[in-house]
């Protein structure tokens, strides 16, 4: 079992695990032993942004070092709308002589969020998305990687119609487009992105790399040939690659349209 201090079992420690604690007493001016409530750093929805969070009320008294459950509330320091709740147990093991907690769950639920572009390209399975998402916070390889390759082989049709909504916008090669439309028809995702051969606008690639090459090459391992921990790096790798080709393709869009704003404001001075 890990050591580690308040701050980060709060902050770090996915639910479902037990982990020492080495800091949780903490005595107050009279002396009275309560378990440590420290500020916290996490994602905040309203802000947008990582923010400092503070402790909410009163901690329990833990100076007899009696088992405790307990609800931990906090809330962004920065907008105060923003909450984050905690369901939390401790046992002192005498033995070790170590606090003991465990973190039955949160909410907002662990890990960081999923920005709502990708949620709006993955479209209709946002929740099959989201069950792969727990998973690979609590290390369920396996489960990540079939939730995460179910959505992609689901929402192919979706994916490509978005490639080609963006192609068509950068004015890109009719040929790709119709490539596009064919591989659309494709049952499996792997087949249909084998079927483009002409290169995906620049704007779309993701460090130089194709982003449907990169999603290819992630989905065709076999989830049999896989350990856990190797299904988990590959669902990691899934998730990124999709989150960053959902921001590239709106931000196609978006470049695009300030491009056609300024140079229609400058057009329309030189006529005026
Ligand atoms: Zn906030």
């Amino acid at each position: 079992m890990d050591d580690l201090t308040q701050r980060d079992f709060l902050e770090r420690v996915p639910p479902g695990a037990k982990v020492c604690v080495t800091d949780l007493e903490n005595a107050d001016r009279q002396g009275t032993v309560r378990y440590r409530t420290p500020d916290i750093e996490l994602h905040c929805t309203t802000c947008n942004g990582t923010r400092f969070f503070a402790f909410l009320g009163t901690a329990d008294y833990i100076g007899k070092r009696e088992s405790f459950k307990s609800f931990l509330s906090y809330y962004c320091r920065n907008c105060r709308r923003c909450q984050k709740s905690y369901a939390i147990s401790g046992t002192y093991e005498e033995a070790a002589n170590k606090w003991v907690l465990y973190k039955y769950g949160e909410e907002p639920a662990f890990g960081p969020p999923t920005p709502a572009r990708a949620i709006t390209l993955i479209g209709p399975d946002r929740d099959e998305f989201l069950k792969g998402r727990r998973c690979e916070n609590q290390g369920l390889g396996v489960g990540a990687f079939v939730y995460y390759r179910r959505v992609v082989e689901n929402q192919k049709g979706r994916i490509f119609d978005e490639i080609i909504r963006v192609s068509r916008h950068l004015g890109a090669d009719e040929a790709l487009i119709a490539e596009l439309e064919g591989a659309k028809t494709e049952v499996q995702f792997t087949k249909a992105t084998e079927a483009i051969k002409h290169a995906i606008p620049q704007s779309l690639l993701i460090n130089g790399y194709n982003p449907l090459t990169l999603l290819h090459s992630a989905l065709s391992q076999g989830v049999h040939e896989l350990t856990d921990e190797q299904c988990l790096e590959v669902a990691n790798s899934i998730r990124i690659v999709l989150i960053e080709f959902a921001d590239r393709l709106a931000q196609a869009m978006k470049d695009e349209a300030e491009l056609n704003d300024a140079v229609s404001r400058l057009a329309n001075k030189k006529a005026g």
